[in-house]
């Protein structure tokens, strides 16, 4: 395939996910490329209608060509008729696309295995999915995937029902989110319809329903749960259920529920290591186009340890260098790690932390701003004033004032001498480093 037509096949696909409802998107899809020389390309439509729709376009549809892939290409459209056999194939109908047949099963267009990594703390749950795939509704039923937040559960689900579709997108699949199955029946209830929410769920092929922990509790709905999952099992479907907890922690789930889950096969995928970490990184920075070191790479994975973060951090640092920067490298990592600290530093203030150590130490505010020398409150003001000036960066004389000293060398001597007994005295290190957790926690 030449490049032309490649980029013009990307072209096409881009606009369908971005301007699926323009009239030329399903007119371009349809339209056949008849020849493509370096910067020429001849695209056949089937009707003069089609045609004097397109060509008057052509000058705009090679302008947002250009701009998708900065290259120049001149457009011409040619009616070919087809041949009587050729009307009543399906061409004329408009087959809905794969990314239509996806968006109607509930999917993502983010979702599917090229994109999915796997390593030892997933790798259990990826082979199980591929066997589900291979013998839907046979090999595991259902398959139970559990783990904690951004395991990869919801992308996992989701590329199961997307490998099924593409081989048969006939068959009947639908994503469901554990809240939406309960807030449809409690509907259909209302509404009187409970018909339609039977027909719609108990003949599919596949039944995705993520995070099932919401249905535990809700007598109506795990009823009506139940029978969808006899009925769906039953006439050869299948079925897989995510859950931030494995079935026998899901609490108020009735028995028969609990024993059908485990009628299956229950896998758990653990925290992403770090290996596993830095690959979602590099898998997320190349569909975002976003070019980054690997050194960069290993920063943000060490600090930033789960996966809903990694792109939130990407994206963060992504936005901070554009423009001065034609990809993220060690320097904007620091930069974007530093600026964060400050900002949650600005987010504190100092009540916050003369707060903090008198409620952590058990002494009272007024104790500590008081004139009082008594050797236990004025060490528990030194802690206070060590963690003004180190955690809020105020000056010496700031931290005096603070706390009524009249003498900034007082702030001075605080700020040597509980420096130095941290080094020294490992319980109390523990403890300035639990009084600082909760200051920066809680903001
Ligand atoms: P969960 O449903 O377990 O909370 P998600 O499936 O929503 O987690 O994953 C959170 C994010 O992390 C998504 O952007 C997902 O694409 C990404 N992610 C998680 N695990 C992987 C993996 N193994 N490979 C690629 N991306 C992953
Ligand atoms: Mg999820």
């Amino acid at each position: 395939m030449s490049l032309i037509s490649s980029y013009w096949k990307d072209f096409i696909k881009n606009m369908g996910e971005k301007d699926k409802n323009s009239i030329i998107y399903p007119l371009l899809r349809q339209a056949k490329i008849q020849s493509v020389s370096d910067e020429k390309l001849t695209l056949s439509v089937i009707s003069a209608s089609q045609f004097d729709f397109l060509d008057k376009r052509a000058d705009q549809i090679e302008a947002s060509f250009f701009d998708f892939c900065k290259q120049k290409i001149e457009i011409n459209f040619i009616i070919i008729i087809p041949t009587k056999k050729k009307i009543e194939a399906p061409l004329l109908s408009f087959e809905p696309s794969i990314e239509d047949v996806f968006a109607k099963a509930g999917l993502n267009k983010k979702y599917n295995f090229d994109n999915f990594a796997v390593s030892t703390s997933n790798q259990v749950a990826y082979a199980a999915a591929q066997a589900v795939v291979n013998n839907p509704g046979s090999a595991y039923n259902p398959l139970f995937l559990y783990g904690g937040v951004g395991v990869g559960k919801t992308h996992i689900a989701q590329s199961v029902a997307k490998k099924i579709l593409e081989a048969d997108r006939n068959k009947k699949v639908y994503f469901c989110p554990g809240d939406n199955f309960t807030n449809e029946l409690i509907e259909s209830i209302r509404e009187k319809a409970t018909g339609r929410f039977r027909k719609k769920y108990r003949y599919l092929n596949l039944l995705i329903i993520d995070d099932i922990q919401f249905i535990a509790g809700k007598n109506a709905v795990q009823e009506e749960f139940f029978h969808t999952f006899n009925s769906i099992a039953s006439s050869g479907g299948q079925i897989i259920l995510t859950s931030d907890r494995p079935p026998s922690a899901i609490k108020n789930l009735e028995d028969r529920l609990h024993s059908r889950f485990l009628g299956g096969l229950t896998v758990d995928i653990q925290p992403p290591d770090f290996e596993l970490r830095s690959a979602i990184l590099l898998i997320k920075a190349k569909e975002k186009g976003v070019e980054i070191d690997i050194e960069a790479v290993k920063i943000i994975t060490e600090r930033i340890t789960d996966c809903r973060g990694l792109e939130g951090a990407l994206l963060s640092i992504y936005a901070k260098t554009f423009g001065s920067k034609d990809k993220i490298d060690l320097e904007a990592v620091e930069m974007f790690f530093s600026q964060d600290n400050r900002e949650k530093k600005k987010r504190v203030n100092p009540t916050d932390v003369i707060k903090t150590v008198c409620s952590f130490y058990n002494i009272k505010q007024s104790h500590l701003k008081s004139s009082s020398r008594a050797a236990s409150i004025a060490f528990y003001r030194q802690i206070a004033m060590y963690l003004l000036e180190k955690e809020l960066g105020l000056t010496l004389i700031e931290v005096a004032e603070l706390l009524n000293r009249k003498d900034h060398t007082t702030a001075l001597h605080a700020k040597q001498k509980i420096g130095n007994l941290i080094l020294r005295d490992p319980n109390l290190k523990k403890e300035v480093d639990i009084i600082t957790q909760s200051l920066f926690q809680s903001t």
